[in-house]
């Protein structure tokens, strides 16, 4: 199969692209079609590495307004809604919501979704459910799967336990969730706990860290600490963080050192932060999100996540990332050429070093033929106009294909 003026990662020249046996075979500015061969002219649209979902919840996926909406848009309130909807959760109806997520994923480009799975459930249901849909989902979408504590690791009944069994089950990553637990004493054991189990294991870390407008939320320097001591540097990833928009920048300069020396990675949530932080203030209101342009100056990685696509906690999502990256440029004041230009990084290769993807990641000869084409020269014009994700090609294989809708101006 050829791919005839694929424009990659906004290249000013086009590039032809050879696919065989599910790999990319060549790449050059030219290639002749072999006699038979099958070629698809891309007429210099945008071709780039599939979108990648760095933080997701599954588990709680397209269950808003299921028994009751929340109404007042608050975290709390989303416990509530979700208390309630916890007593219908069953293998089944986790099944079907996931699988329905996906698809929608699917259809706007992304082919790998990192999704935290709450653990604090005795029967461990879901981690059950998304362990099997793992498996049965890997030739359309990879998915890695994060032991998260929603309740706490030690504020939970047997927390720590039920952490050991998820991992044993087969998590990908060890989760946690410091700002949650009862006690800064607490606090500290379970970020010790959790990437220790993980060291132990060979597993990646990925911490729900610090997500509160408390300014003496310090998870971030206990996780990057023991992920430097453990060895552990970039498995290790701090998600939302969204407290050092509160610290006082004496404090942030003396922990950017420790950041830099840890290596770990970052996942901020634009959309669900900038709807969930700042509750409690009247004005001026905090945008409560972390503090993504200075990390990204200081040549540590970030990526963005949607975090929760219709759920209690956030009653907007359709699977498209493309307002995730919108979002994330304007609440964080990245708005310069350069910025939106390469913003589609925040959604492929930063969570590719996220995800710890290595070299199974990434349109160059010799790797996986994924890919997906955008309908716009480059991703400025692709923001801009929330232009569709025209095809997602996987192992060689479209996966999905959208047309675009047409406009006739009457006048
Ligand atoms: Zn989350």
């Amino acid at each position: 199969m050829l791919y005839r003026n694929a424009r990659i990662e906004n290249a000013e020249a086009t590039s032809d692209i050879r696919v065989t046996d599910g790999l990319f075979a060549q790449i050059a500015p030219h290639l002749e079609a072999a006699p038979g061969e099958e070629v698809i002219d891309l007429n210099g649209k945008l071709v780039l590495p599939p979108f990648i979902e760095s933080h997701v919840h599954l588990d709680t996926c397209l269950t808003a307004g299921d028994p009751v909406w929340n109404m007042s848009g608050t975290l709390f309130e989303g416990i509530e809604c979700w208390s309630k909807r916890k007593d219908k959760l069953s293998r089944q109806d986790i099944r079907e919501r996931v699988q329905q997520c996906v698809r929608l994923y699917a259809a706007n480009g992304v082919q790998f979704i990192r999704t935290h799975v709450d653990v604090t459930d005795p029967k461990l249901t879901a981690m059950q459910a998304l362990i099997e849909l793992r498996e049965e989902l890997r030739d359309v979408m990879e998915i890695q799967i994060v032991a998260f504590p929603q309740e706490g690791i030690l504020s939970y009944p047997n927390g720590k336990q039920l952490m050991i069994d998820a991992v044993k089950m087969g998590a990908d990553c060890v989760g946690a969730i410091p700002h949650f637990e009862f006690t800064r004493e607490y606090s500290v054991e379970s970020l010790n706990f959790a990437l220790q189990l993980a060291a132990d294991n060979g597993k990646l870390v990925d911490v729900h860290c610090d997500e509160i407008d408390d300014e003496a939320s310090r998870g971030l320097e206990t996780v990057a600490a023991r992920a430097l001591e453990l060895e552990l540097f970039d498995k290790v990833t701090a998600s939302h963080t969204t407290a050092m928009h509160s610290y006082n920048n004496a404090y942030v300069l003396r922990l950017m050192r420790l950041l830099k020396m840890s290596k770990i990675n970052f996942v901020a949530n634009p959309l669900v932060n900038t709807h969930l932080q700042g509750r409690v203030d009247t004005y001026p209101k905090r945008r409560g999100i972390t503090r993504v342009k200075e990390l990204t100056a200081e040549g540590i990685n970030v990526s963005f996540g949607h975090d929760d696509i219709f759920d209690p906690w956030y009653p907007m999502g359709n699977g498209s990332l493309r307002d995730v990256v919108f979002m994330g440029l304007h609440v964080c004041q990245m708005m310069g050429y350069e910025d939106i230009m390469n913003s589609y990084r925040f959604i492929t290769t930063n969570a590719a070093k996220t995800l710890h993807l290595g070299d199974r990641y990434g349109i160059a000869e010799g790797r996986a033929a994924n890919f997906i084409v955008l309908d716009a020269p480059h991703y400025y014009d692709a923001l801009n106009r929330n232009a569709p994700v025209l095809r997602s090609v996987r192992m060689g294989k479209t996966i999905a294909e959208t047309r675009p809708a047409a406009t006739e101006i009457e006048f």
